[in-house]
């Protein structure tokens, strides 16, 4: 008996539940060429480099390149789907996201990224839109969800209706840096119009007001963390992508370096609490970045050598090309705190982290978005919430009426 009890704890703990506290992190657009820049900028080993043990392929259903929407929906719900969609299927059916999952378990939720908070990676997480343009529902769906946190930039899509809604649900909306050290219970954090400021762009200016990732993260796990059932979090760095899309190496470098600071944290803190799974991938890679002998310098890997005095950049060290302005179709890194944890597939990563395959990450309440159809959630109370545009909400206590 002793034994088997010994050998029962020996077991992984894979084997008996998924783990307390999930941690998706996704630096968008990070190749393994970005991984080497930076690098060679820090002039160091990454937080990233030890961690790193396996590839995920990318694609998405109707591409073999994916875009951010797409490869966030099949991240969050396990299924993959047509460029653009925004955690719905190719019939445009809403599917569950491993954050609605975690909510209905009792878990906290939280979001941060450095993206507008309605953006394609967010977006696939926490809405159900069959576009990814359609901001301004994706953040009524959001303020819906009831999720505990919302951190990132993207202020210039809140209307005066979001802002009562938010207040109906009971959320306190910060948007400055000194206001986010003191806020406490359920937040909207909107710092910037758009996209928050760039890592490169705070160098040498006036400090924003604006919070980095890293203090983002710190945040969200300081206030997830006293949730009894756990929590889930998603952490993304969304301007690598931007600064690779703009084949601007410092921009997306400098972001880079400033998401690999926000993983050592993570993994520091998930060190000290043991039932915490943190998964670290990006979506997809973006630029085609190559890193050269022969002379393809451009002026901005001029700048970056610039900017950092050393590294990235000198010709003794390597030239630096760019193939494209969008995605590229190749496998990115799989890292984190788990090894068991072995998505070989951006759909797989759900059921890898639950360590189920049979968890319902599907159709929600069997319903397909109809475009141009306005639908309405009456709450337990009675109360006729908000209209939506051929959009839904999951609630799963509510009833959806559409007109
Ligand atoms: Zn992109």
């Amino acid at each position: 008996m002793k034994a088997l009890l010994i050998l029962l704890v020996a077991l992984p703990w894979t084997l008996f539940a998924t783990p307390k506290n999930i941690i998706v992190m996704i630096p968008d657009g990070t190749g393994h060429a970005s991984l080497t820049a930076a690098r060679q900028l820090k002039g160091a080993p990454l937080a990233l480099d030890g961690c790193i043990y396996g590839l995920v392929e990318t694609r998405s259903a109707d591409n073999s390149v994916t875009d951010s929407a797409a490869a966030a929906t099949a991240m969050a719900c396990g299924k993959r789907t047509y460029n653009g969609a925004v955690g719905v299927d190719i019939n445009r059916v809403p599917l569950r996201s491993l954050a609605e999952w975690a909510h209905e378990k009792g878990k906290a939720v939280g979001i941060v990224t450095t993206d507008a908070i309605t953006g394609a990676t967010p977006g696939g997480f926490s809405a159900h839109v069959p576009s990814r343009k359609n901001a301004a529902d994706i953040l009524e769906q959001q303020i819906a969800s009831g999720f505990e946190l919302f951190l990132g930039g993207g202020a210039k899509t809140l209307n005066d209706e979001h802002k009562t809604f938010m207040q109906q649900q009971g959320y306190t909306l910060v948007t400055t840096a000194d206001a986010l050290k003191q806020a406490r219970g359920k937040l909207f954090g909107l710092f910037a119009p758009g996209i928050m400021t760039a890592e490169v762009a705070r160098k040498g200016t006036p400090a924003t007001n604006e919070p980095h990732l890293e203090e983002m993260a710190e945040k969200a796990l300081d206030l997830l963390k006293d949730d009894p059932d756990g929590f889930f979090l998603m952490i993304e760095g969304a301007q690598v992508d931007k600064g690779n899309h703009d084949n601007d190496l410092p921009w997306a470098t400098y972001e880079l370096l400033a998401f690999d600071a926000t993983v050592a944290r993570v993994l520091a803190w998930a060190s000290k609490h043991p039932d915490t799974l943190v998964l670290i991938v990006p979506d997809h890679e973006t630029g085609g970045l190559t890193l050269l002998n022969e002379p393809h310098e451009g002026a901005r890997a001029k700048a970056l050598r610039a900017a950092s005095g050393k590294g990235v950049g000198k010709p003794s060290d390597y030239f630096v090309h760019y193939s494209t302005t969008w995605h590229t179709g190749v496998d990115v890194f799989l890292a984190g705190n788990t090894p068991d944890c072995r998505p070989t597939r951006n759909c797989d990563i759900p059921y890898s982290i639950i360590g189920e395959t049979t968890e319902p990450f599907q159709e929600i309440q069997g319903k397909t978005l109809q475009e141009g159809a306005v639908y309405y959630l009456e709450t337990a109370d009675g109360q006729r919430l908000r209209a939506n545009r051929d959009a839904i909400y999951i609630q799963p206590t509510g009833k959806w009426y559409r007109r």
